[in-house]
């Protein structure tokens, strides 16, 4: 048999097959079936395609200002299973998360031009798309202008004065002035070009250049700032810490404040303060000046005090809740870094870099990029100690003696203390005890409420005996500040009640 006869064959009992299928009746209305649903498919969704507007343009309508999340309407997905396109203002500020209850809504067109309402007015406003139009605001109640057209931004402006977000700039002895995104977008600015790049052509790539450059909407530091041309200390997000000589521009880019050197074109993104007369003194000076009095063989105790302010130091040192520390030491100022949390704070003070560089400055780190003044201590071949309470904050060279509360009494304080005493023994090089109860006592009650300034007095007395048992030097400070809440208190904010600590350096073996 040849190749041809075989498939000729194998194609006949094909036909056979097929034959005896179709001839069944059943099979035959199942085929016709399917038949007519795929046709009736292939049918809808040609109408489908040439109903849909896949070509249209749609320009990006973006919420930006005082919210917690940046909404980007960047096409007409938002509309699905609405019969006409348009969306609620309500709503689309609800998705945007506005930082607070009550704000003013500024309707920006893309000639610039841009109407204000009330929030709490904003109910019956509908924003439409239409090919002609662009994003458009209709609305009953309102008068004509606020249909503005082409509408590019929805800014969130909020009415309540608030320190928790946006920029704030302070002193060390007052916080000044808050700026937030939504807020920039009132305030008197400036459009200046800004080079964004180069593109050339020709045969030595100078023949035809042309340089682009892009409006930004700029405000100069020096209208808000006023520093007598000493230098300001700016800090931001991850770890921004920053000593500026010549202020540059603000910009607001969404619902974040960047900070551009124009002279060295660069950009500082989310920019959360900045401080005027700060200070010559940080809380990573403790890794610097005890590392300066060992290698001078001299041994050094780290009091921690946590969430201790210089403000709260005033306040009791006043009122007599440090019979000790009064007669001994009179404390300098210094700065905490940003975020004034904890692991951020104690990270500094360990590492005596700044966040950006010690890799700390959000609560969930861990770990630190920098050597810590255990593991350089360590190195020296010297002996060091770390007593925690019954956490630990970092990863470090060394591992805590940790504390829990066995007496029950409410604070893991004095357990910390018989430790210290008892660590003292061992005559380390290096010993760092880390105190809670100011910083319990503070979020819970406030940072000048009676209890809290009951808890720094029972410090000021482990101070004093740990202070008379400890041969070398002393250095007392605090992670971060407090400030007071309608709750009671809490820290994390550019503020300088939250910034500004003291910062203790006494001899031991003095009572
Ligand atoms: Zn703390
Ligand atoms: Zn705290």
């Amino acid at each position: 048999m040849d190749e041809n006869s075989k498939s000729s064959g194998i194609f006949q009992i094909y036909k056979t097959f097929l034959y005896k299928i179709i001839s069944n009746k059943r099979v035959r209305l199942i085929v016709l079936c399917l038949l007519f649903s795929a046709m009736g498919m292939y049918i809808g969704k040609t109408i489908m395609s040439i109903l849909k507007p896949t070509n249209l343009y749609v320009p990006k309508l973006k919420v930006i200002g005082d919210v917690k999340q940046v909404i980007a309407v960047k096409d007409l997905e938002y509309f699905k299973g609405l019969d006409k396109k348009s969306i609620e203002l309500q709503n689309l500020i609800h998705m945007a998360k506005p930082f607070s209850e009550s704000y003013d809504v500024l309707l920006v067109g893309g000639d610039g031009l841009f109407a204000k309402l009330e929030g709490k007015n904003a109910d019956d406003c509908l924003i439409e798309f239409s090919p002609d139009n662009g994003w458009k605001a209709v609305t009953e109640k309102h008068p004509v202008n606020s249909g503005i057209k082409n509408i590019k931004e929805i800014v969130i402006v909020s009415k309540e004065k608030s320190w928790d977000y946006g920029l704030n700039i302070i002193s060390p002895k007052e916080n000044i002035l808050n700026i937030t995104p939504g807020e920039f977008h009132l305030k008197e600015s400036t459009l200046y070009p800004y080079f964004d790049g180069e593109s050339s052509k020709g045969a030595d790539k100078r023949d035809y250049s042309v340089k682009v450059y892009k409006y930004k909407r700029l405000l100069p530091l020096r209208d808000i700032v006023k520093s007598n041309g000493d230098p300001i200390l700016m800090m931001g997000a991850k770890g921004i810490y920053e000593l500026i000589h010549n202020p540059g521009y603000l910009e607001a880019v969404g619902n974040k404040i960047n900070y551009i050197d124009r002279e060295n074109r660069r950009q500082l993104q989310d920019i959360k303060g900045i401080m005027v007369d700060f200070p010559p003194h940080s809380i990573m000076d403790v890794y610097h000046d005890s590392l300066h009095y060992i290698e001078n063989n001299e041994r050094v105790l780290i009091i921690l005090l946590d969430g201790f302010s210089y403000r709260q130091y005033r306040y009791g040192l006043t009122r007599g809740y440090m019979p000790f520390l009064e007669g001994i030491a009179e404390p300098k100022m210094a700065t905490s870094v940003y975020k004034p949390i904890t692991n951020g704070g104690f990270a500094a003070i360990i590492t005596g870099q700044p966040p950006r560089v010690n890799g700390v400055y959000d609560r969930k780190h861990r770990d630190l990029k920098t050597e810590s003044i255990f593991g350089r201590v360590e190195k020296m071949g010297k002996k060091s100690v770390l007593v925690e309470g019954d956490i630990k904050i970092l990863n470090t060279e060394i591992e805590p003696i940790l504390n829990i509360d066995r007496n029950e009494n409410g604070t893991r304080d004095d357990e910390i203390f018989e430790t210290a005493l008892e660590a003292m023994s061992n005559e380390p090089d290096l010993q760092l005890v880390h105190f809670h109860s100011i910083d319990d006592m503070g979020h819970k009650y406030g940072d000048t409420a009676k209890e809290t300034m009951e808890a720094l007095k029972i410090i000021d007395r482990y101070i004093g005996d740990l202070a008379a048992n400890w041969e070398g030097k002393i250095i007392i400070t605090s992670d971060h500040g407090m400030h007071s809440t309608s709750q009671g208190g809490s820290h994390g904010a550019f503020r300088y009640e939250d910034m500004i600590v003291p910062y203790f350096f006494l001899e031991g073996g003095e009572k």
